[in-house]
């Protein structure tokens, strides 16, 4: 078969954190010569540039066409809305293709929504799951699948020892494991989709073998995961792919695009840049102790802060370079600030997309964790990977200035400084070698094509 006879259907999970990945797994595909359809709720249609990514986009109602999932009355809500519509209208692209002459034969789909394999065995074609974490969080689920981790966890005394994992205690478990009542309708879902993780044709996961090797290595036979990634744009990863140095699918627009001029200027590694991804909010009070941190810390900075409406301190304001050197936006193309040469630090909130891009492209972290799978993340940056450290945030949840202060003055000019800029680049580098052509992610997809074009059955 040729593979331009191969066509797949990437479904996507309408939030930033799960569609950049995919799209950028799409690129991949096409770029070896598949031909690949981005499925995607009708609100997010508009913000796919098609064009970057060289597949067609077709739209899979959620039930929420308007607003997406702002509109639903609960996650839960939300969730189940976009399995009845969405697998109606999955089947129905299904069929639209199946009398052209390029049938699909692949659904890969987000981890959010499981329902896809049932739509893919309806029609006797592949099913493959793409998993946005860590492998390192998806041994977490797997364990508590199996039964080796009590669920649910007991606060006083819980810890988990991991083959190439340092010890996990509570505080270091994805918010979803560790208090399941406020997240009930998403680990309810993340549960259905590690019971039936082995009824997939392949089960992808946005990591590579080196980063999370030891783990990987031990949990070779026992489950089915097979790293591809990192998933970010081929620009950040040494890649000769012309161009490709935005994700092309972001559903917030910079309000402008100076702030790049504005990197420009500043010193070699002098810039500080604070961005806490698409999902989480910063109130009034958690951005005024950011802002008394940064001025404090003396550095540079760019942050990224969505509402900044009567949040910011007097004298900072919205794209406008205050007196001390610090500029703020309500959004921007993060890997190509993390990528500029004057960015010498990350202060994250450690969603998984935003690590694997800051160890892909070699910048040192500040994790200041909030939710899900970010308080794991950022302890395996600390202590795994040695490309950062943690900041602690005080009793009520909020992150003082002065510890900010501290942290990125630490990872910028400490002690520890020379390592960690040292293991930025060095992980910076294996990940460029995983996707390079027979590198080990680079291998797992070509495997991948090959079994796809040689038929089901
Ligand atoms: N992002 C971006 N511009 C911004 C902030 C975030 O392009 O101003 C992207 C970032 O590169 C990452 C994604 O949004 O790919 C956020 O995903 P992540 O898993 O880090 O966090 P989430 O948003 O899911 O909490």
């Amino acid at each position: 078969m040729n593979p331009q006879n191969a066509h797949v259907i990437l479904l996507l999970y309408p939030a930033q954190g799960h569609i950049n990945p995919l799209v950028q797994f799409a690129k991949r595909l096409v770029a070896k010569g598949l031909k690949a359809t981005i499925g995607t709720t009708p609100y997010t249609v508009n913000h796919i540039n098609a064009p970057i990514l060289s597949s067609s986009i077709e739209p899979i109602s959620d039930g929420y066409d308007e607003a997406g999932f702002k509109q639903a009355p609960s996650v839960q809500a939300y969730l189940q809305s976009y399995e009845s519509v969405g697998s109606k209208a999955l089947c129905e692209l299904i069929l639209k293709f199946r009398d052209s002459d390029s049938p699909v034969n692949c659904i890969i789909y987000d981890s959010l929504l499981p329902w896809a394999l049932d739509v893919a065995k309806k029609f006797g074609i592949f099913g493959a799951v793409f998993l946005t974490n860590s492998a390192s969080v998806c041994s977490l689920y797997w364990e508590i699948k199996m039964g080796r981790i009590d669920f649910p966890l007991d606060e006083d005394k819980f810890e988990v020892s991991l083959p190439g994992l340092p010890v996990l205690e509570f505080c270091d478990m994805p918010s979803l494991i560790a208090r399941p009542e406020e997240h009930y309708a998403y680990l309810a879902i993340i549960m259905e989709k590690f019971q039936r993780l082995e009824d997939n044709d392949w089960v992808f996961c946005n990591t590579f073998q080196d980063l999370e090797n030891e783990l990987l290595k031990a949990m070779e036979g026992q489950w089915p995961l097979i790293p591809v990634g990192p998933m970010i744009p081929s620009a950040y990863l040494g890649q000769p792919t012309e161009g490709d140095t935005a994700y092309g699918a972001s559903l917030w627009e910079p309000s402008s695009h100076t702030y790049m001029t504005w990197v420009d200027t500043k010193p070699p590694a002098s810039v500080v840049f604070v961005s806490f991804g698409s999902m989480g909010t910063t109130t009034a009070k958690q951005a005024q102790e950011i802002a008394k941190g940064l001025k404090a810390s003396k550095k540079h900075f760019i942050w990224v802060l969505k509402e900044s409406d009567g949040k910011l301190p007097p004298g900072l304001s919205d794209e406008d370079e205050d007196d001390d050197g610090g500029l703020v936006v309500t959004w921007c193309n993060q890997v190509e600030v993390l990528a500029h040469p004057s960015v010498g630090c990350f202060v994250t909130h450690c969603g998984w997309n935003s690590v694997i891009e800051a160890l892909s492209i070699g910048v040192p972290i500040v994790g200041v964790a909030q939710w899900s799978d970010q308080p794991t993340n950022a302890k395996l940056v600390e202590e795994l990977w040695g490309v950062g450290i943690r900041a602690r945030r005080d009793s009520d949840g909020i992150l003082r200035g002065e510890e900010l202060d501290k942290c990125v003055r630490e990872v910028m000019d400490g002690a520890k400084s020379e390592g960690i800029r040292r293991n930025a680049s060095k992980w910076s580098e294996s990940a460029a070698k995983a996707v390079s052509a027979n590198g080990s992610s680079d291998k797992n997809i070509t495997k991948f094509i090959r079994t796809l074009m040689m038929g089901k059955g």
